[in-house]
């Protein structure tokens, strides 16, 4: 699976052309799918794999994530990288309820997911961003390299694809 995956239907050939069959839940989640805008939430050292992914080498635009955007009113789904404080997470809320329906959100490595290395003995930083929103697609890694991010927005691709 590259991203691009076929219009969803069958062909069905007809005298001088064809019929298309298809359903409109599954047509328009296949554009929402190839057609998703990041809002970029890189707080610490995985944000600069993250813009590594972004750009010219691994360049996420190939599979559909075109216009990163540093607004939430023009994004659909919000990729954490890096570290949240506490005094942060109110912020991520804040900006996870502004993004517009339907709305996605990406753990990308362990700080995001879990805490990471602040997991034990710490008094500042949120053990996972989904303990402030709801989280789709979880990233393993400290930090995680581009092929890895790729994989998580292909990921969550074809979970907007399936419906759930
Ligand atoms: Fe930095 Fe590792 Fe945390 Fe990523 S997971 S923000 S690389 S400490």
């Amino acid at each position: 699976n590259n991203g691009n995956e076929p219009f969803p239907g069958e062909v069905h050939p007809t005298a001088g052309g064809g019929i298309l069959v298809t359903k409109l839940d599954e047509v328009i989640n296949w554009a929402r799918s190839n057609s998703l805008w990041p809002l970029v939430f890189g707080t610490s050292c995985c944000a600069i794999e993250m813009m590594s992914t972004a750009g010219p080498k691994y360049d996420w635009s190939r599979f559909g994530f075109e216009v990163a955007r540093a607004t939430p009113r023009q994004a659909d789904v919000i990729i954490i990288a890096g570290t949240i404080v506490n005094k942060m997470a109110p912020v991520l809320k804040r900006l996870y309820d502004q993004m517009a329906d339907p709305k996605y959100v990406i753990a990308m490595g362990a700080c995001a997911t879990s805490g990471g290395p602040f997991f034990y003995n710490t008094y500042s930083v949120v053990k996972g961003a989904d303990h402030v929103i709801p989280v789709d697609v979880y990233v393993a890694g400290c930090p995680p390299r581009p092929e890895a991010l790729l994989h998580a927005l292909i990921t969550l691709q074809e979970k907007i694809r399936s419906g759930n």
